[in-house]
């Protein structure tokens, strides 16, 4: 982002985690939020090259980034390292709970390990993030949580129960979490992203990409920095009146 940032959107002095900051729309994310002021601790499962790339794109820009490395399927993992985020930088404001997998396949063909893995990592994943902030956002009285959803959650796709059932319960988790966290002033919505412009979506896009862009109002796929910008809002005191919602960002599907 250049210029100056007005007002409500401004997030100096703010440290934000992003999980899965190292590529796709967790690396738009962390860079827009870095531009925004925030010091950025973005994390890595796997790739730490990509990770630190961000990190040295981020500082070239004149913002603040780290990149440590967390595995969210990993509930002791989860919460050794927001215990070190605290120690390290004693707040944190915003938490964007990007990192995500799919595994797809029929019902009647999905495998256990394929339910279990995308469970795992997409909702369990979230919910141990959103509980380690919990606590020192509400002693904060202030904190902001982004869950990453999809419209998969609401609109059935054929071959994904899985990620459907793994984002419907993070919409479910997202309205949860903003009822009980409210009260401390630390809001929780999520976003539902179209199909975006990433590693995730390639194969789709190349099996279906024609079809799938006549179902879309503005014809075309969404690239990273367009659900980049939502997150940063939903995590700015633009946005400091809206919790428990579900945003969509996906071009006007399903209407086109
Ligand atoms: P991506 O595959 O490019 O990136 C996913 C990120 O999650 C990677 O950084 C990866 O390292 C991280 N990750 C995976 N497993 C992890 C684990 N166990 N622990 C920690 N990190 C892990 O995908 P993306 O398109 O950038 O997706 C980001 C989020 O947006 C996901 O939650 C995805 O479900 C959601 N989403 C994407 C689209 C799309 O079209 N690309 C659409 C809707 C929703």
């Amino acid at each position: 982002m250049s210029g100056p940032l007005l007002g409500d959107l401004e997030l100096r002095g703010r440290v934000a985690v992003v999980t899965g900051g190292g590529r796709g729309i967790g690396r738009a994310v962390s860079e827009r939020l870095a531009a925004a002021g925030a010091h950025v601790v973005l994390t890595w499962s796997r790739g730490e090259e990509a990770a630190q790339e961000v990190v040295a794109q981020v500082a070239a820009s004149g913002g603040s980034a780290e990149a440590r490395r967390l595995d969210v399927r990993d509930g002791a993992e989860v919460e050794a390292f927001f215990e070190a985020v605290e120690r390290d930088h004693k707040r944190i404001d915003v938490l964007v709970n990007n990192a995500g997998v799919v595994r797809d396949g029929l019902l009647v063909s999905l495998r256990e390990d394929e339910w279990l893995e995308v469970l795992q990592t997409n909702l369990l994943g979230t919910a141990r993030c959103l509980r380690a902030v919990a606590r020192p956002m509400m002693l904060q009285r202030r904190g902001a949580v982004v869950n990453l959803s999809s419209i998969a959650a609401q609109h059935p796709n054929r071959g994904q129960p899985n990620y459907a059932a793994s984002k419907g319960g993070v919409e479910a988790l997202t309205r949860q979490a903003a009822v009980e966290l409210a009260r401390k002033n630390v809001r929780v919505n999520a976003v539902a992203p179209g199909v975006i412009e990433t590693e995730m979506s390639e194969r789709v896009r190349a099996e279906a990409g024609d079809e799938i862009k006549k179902r879309i109002l503005l014809r075309r796929f969404g690239r990273p920095e367009e659900v980049a910008s939502l997150v940063h809002f939903l995590a700015s005191d633009a946005a400091a009146f809206v919790t428990g919602q579900v945003w969509t960002v996906d071009g006007g599907m399903g209407l086109g």
